[in-house]
């Protein structure tokens, strides 16, 4: 912290005395109005804090805070201070309080907003920076999506002493990335594929395989990736496979894990090392905990955006395990929740499904046209009441998500 310069300080300081004002408010952890007092009175703080620092980044559209979790985890390996920004604050605030409140850490893991990647990578100079996945957000389309591509690709091009980790399956990401000087291409599937049927170079149609996708056109082409995520387990890039057997769920989670283990390898942890620390991830602000309520597990998923939900179905508790469906769509949600009628909801027959939130009713439209059945509940509560068996699992948008862990009691 001293060999900070003077502003700089008084900066951090004068900014985490807001965080803890904010924190005792209850207004969150505090970190966001930390950070922004901080850049007020430093508008070059982001960039001071990351100097001198090991700083990985992680985007994408969905993975984002699970991934940052993963990779904080695996690099206490190497037994030092990691700082990080666990709760999701991922734009320049919340980094710059992230860094300010572990000013002696020689590492840094930074969730990071797609929007704000190129800003970021500037004023941090990042080792590494991670590119998990891009599809639809709520209402974005996919010429937006193409351009933020574009934008990531143009801050890659230029960032020579970066090691970008990149998802190899994904063709809008190994576009973004094949411009970077150094890629090490993790194969780690790609569940949803409607927003990558053209090909991001030319716009031609991309065909797909057992051996992945490649334009007919201009022949852009899935890389070859030397990290492999095959069933359960990796393969790393010696070849050597690994049983993952993570304590999370799914297939986008031992996905996030492979990102992980080749960010550890990058700066000298072993997987046999970092492998039992990912193991030890339960839950990730909140998401995958179980919760007792009325003599019931209740485990809380969280899922945003079309791509999102898909991902959570797969991770669904076996049927007929009864699931709650909650979405809002409050400011951080989207207001526009048309992107409810690109899921298919017809995997969800043979489980009771009850449905609430501020826009329940939406996606119980969306249900009567998939002709699942559902039931209307007012609430995480009232569905508990309803269920027979010993679990429900709940699947939430954003807003919605958080209503329900309050609900549920801080313990989350
Ligand atoms: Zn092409």
């Amino acid at each position: 912290m001293s060999k900070l310069p003077l502003r700089a300080r008084l900066a951090t300081s004068l900014g985490s005395a807001a965080g803890r004002v904010s924190r005792l408010a209850g207004r969150g952890d505090g970190s966001v109005i930390g950070g922004v007092l901080g850049l007020r009175v430093e508008p070059e703080l982001l960039r001071l804090l990351a100097t001198g620092r090991q700083i990985v980044l992680v985007t994408g559209t969905n993975g984002k805070t699970t991934t940052t979790r993963l990779v904080t985890a695996a690099l206490g390996a190497l037994g030092q201070e990691v700082a990080t920004n666990a709760f999701g604050a991922n734009m320049e605030a919340g980094l710059a309080s992230a860094l300010g409140r572990s000013p002696d850490a020689p590492y840094a893991v930074l969730e990071t907003d797609e929007r704000y990647l190129p800003a970021v990578i500037e004023a941090t100079r990042p080792r590494v920076v991670v590119l998990l996945n891009l599809s639809r957000d709520q209402m974005d389309r996919a010429a937006e999506i193409w351009l933020t591509a574009r934008r990531w690709r143009r801050a890659l091009e230029a960032a020579d002493d970066c090691l970008v980790v990149a998802n190899a399956d994904d063709p809008l990401i190994a576009w973004a990335a094949a411009a970077a000087p150094r890629v090490t291409w993790v194969a780690g599937g790609q569940r949803w594929h409607e927003d990558s049927w053209c090909c991001p170079e030319c716009g031609s149609h991309l065909r797909r395989d057992e051996l992945g996708w490649r334009c007919g056109e201009c022949g852009f082409a899935r890389p070859s990736a030397r990290w492999v995520l095959d069933g359960d387990s990796v393969i790393d890039e010696a070849g050597q496979v690994w049983e993952l057997a993570l304590t999370l769920p799914g297939r986008a989670n031992a996905s996030n894990a492979v990102m992980a283990l080749a960010v550890a390898a990058y700066f000298g942890a072993d997987t046999d090392q970092a492998l039992p620390l990912l193991r030890e991830v339960r839950s990730v602000a909140g998401r995958y905990t179980l919760v007792e309520r009325q003599g019931r597990q209740v485990r809380l998923l969280l899922a945003k955006n079309p791509a999102g939900w898909l991902e959570a179905f797969d991770v669904l508790a076996p049927k007929p395990c009864p699931v709650l469906l909650a979405v809002n769509a409050q400011g951080p949600d989207g207001r526009d929740t048309s992107w409810l009628w690109d899921v298919d909801y017809r995997v969800l027959t043979g489980r009771p499904v009850f449905v609430t939130g501020e826009r329940g009713t939406d996606l119980a439209v969306r249900l009567e046209a998939d002709q699942v059945p559902f039931e209307l509940v007012t609430g995480v509560d009232d569905a508990v009441a309803r269920v027979l068996g010993r679990e429900l699992d709940v699947l939430a948008n954003y807003t919605a998500f958080q209503q329900i862990r309050t609900t549920l009691g801080r313990a989350v």
